[in-house]
């Protein structure tokens, strides 16, 4: 896993020129594209994948905020980084004859985010791979409405067999000799950086109307959102308390009350982006915090069984004049844990969804129906294909080919 070298050091106060997102997340990332040959376009960068807000809102309960990362093109925190990711391949990847592929393996957000901020760039493509039948039919017709310069192509078999796939064609040279391959998964360096700016932005933003620093509560699964939380906080920004939010899969949660860590079998949960037993960017957290004990004192991280996450969503309408996905809702469940525990303070959960993208898990608990938002609305009008594929390397190998 890539690491930066060092970490820049900021203070509120050097953001004092900037309001709007692109202009925070220019300056922040700046330091880390010193040198490189995207430094000079990085402001036009982050104009283009950050053109949605990330609004700090204000809920009904005293001191308690919801940091809103669904108004994205499919309605889900990963569009920051996919959009940033795709701005910067396709000024990376001059068009030739070949387009790059970007391959991607999905159990559901991420395929969508990537197909979403891939299409229509000249010189790139987008090939999906997600589990046939084990994603909500939402997100399959999120993934497979783009047509154009993205495939969608649904897997007889399990996100494993998908990932499987997509990780061995990413070492088939002979392959690559024909089809240049990318990918854009949950560790890209080119996801997780970008990511840092909502909470800059979030947290100075309330630095200036308190003076004081902003806890967040993450919904987390393989730890690429809070990853980015917690290097901004590395960076000077005024983040306070971090803490991770996690469904029933509760390695993180184990770990940081003082076991062992040890990767597990994924559970499948109410919250299933985060259905992950061997978080990916675990090792990242190691390399800043080396001594486990300091690690585990730097966090706090707390696990939200399926009959919590119902019962918290069913109350979000009265309690909070909100409806949360639910993944959302494992993070409001763990702020209501800490302040049962005496957590005082300014806290933002980080709603990583709209809700309408789980209508059939959030709708029968708030007893009503869901408009999704505009952009996600769009998405659903459109008619959706997806191609049958089998679980085997061959099979895709023909496809990346142009043989099938
Ligand atoms: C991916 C995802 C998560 C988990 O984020 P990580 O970066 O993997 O920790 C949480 N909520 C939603 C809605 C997601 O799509």
């Amino acid at each position: 896993l890539y690491v930066p070298k060092a970490l820049p050091t900021f203070t509120p106060q050097d953001f004092a020129a900037d309001e709007s997102l692109p202009a925070i997340a220019t300056r922040l990332l700046q330091p880390f594209f010193s040198g490189d040959a995207l430094a000079d376009e990085l402001a036009a960068i982050c104009t283009q994948a950050f053109d949605f807000p990330a609004p700090l809102k204000a809920l009904p309960v005293a001191q308690t905020h919801v940091l809103e990362l669904f108004h994205g093109p499919t309605a889900a925190f990963k569009d920051f980084g996919a959009r940033f990711l795709a701005a910067c391949m396709q000024r990376l990847h001059a068009v030739g004859p070949a387009p790059l592929t970007i391959l991607v393996a999905t159990s559901g957000d991420t395929g969508a985010a990537v197909a979403a901020a891939f299409h229509g760039l000249p010189g790139l493509r987008v090939v999906v791979l997600y589990p046939d039948g084990r994603v909500s039919p939402r997100q399959a017709h999120q993934l497979g409405c783009f047509g154009g310069n993205v495939r969608a192509l649904r897997v007889a078999g399990s996100f494993d067999d998908c990932q499987r796939l997509v990780k061995q064609a990413l070492s088939d040279r002979e392959l690559q000799a024909c089809v240049p391959l990318s990918s854009a998964n949950s560790i890209s360096l080119g996801r997780l950086l970008p990511q840092m700016a909502y909470y800059a932005s979030a947290s100075i933003g309330h630095w200036r109307r308190t003076g004081t620093p902003l806890d967040f509560v993450i919904p987390t699964g393989n730890l690429g959102n809070a990853l980015a939380a917690i290097l901004a906080r590395a960076c000077g920004l005024p983040l306070g308390e971090i803490a991770l939010a996690t469904n029933a899969n509760r390695v993180l949660p184990e770990f940081f009350a003082g076991a062992d860590y040890s990767p597990q079998a994924s559970v499948a949960t109410l919250a299933n982006a985060m259905d992950v037993g061997a978080p990916s960017n675990f090792e990242r957290l190691r390399w800043l915090y080396p001594d486990a004990d300091a690690l585990r004192k730097a966090f706090k991280a707390r696990a939200v069984d399926d009959e919590a996450i119902r019962a918290t969503i069913r109350r979000g309408p009265s309690r909070y004049a909100e409806v949360f996905c639910p993944h959302t809702a494992c993070a409001v469940r763990v702020l209501e844990d800490l302040r049962e525990a005496g957590a005082t303070g300014h806290w933002a959960v980080v709603a990583t969804a709209h809700p309408a993208k789980f209508e059939q898990i959030v709708e029968p608990l708030v007893g009503h129906a869901l408009t999704p938002p505009a952009a996600l609305a769009d998405l659903l009008k459109r008619p959706a294909h997806a191609e049958a594929l089998a679980a085997d390397y061959p099979a895709l190998a023909d496809v990346l080919l142009g043989k099938s």
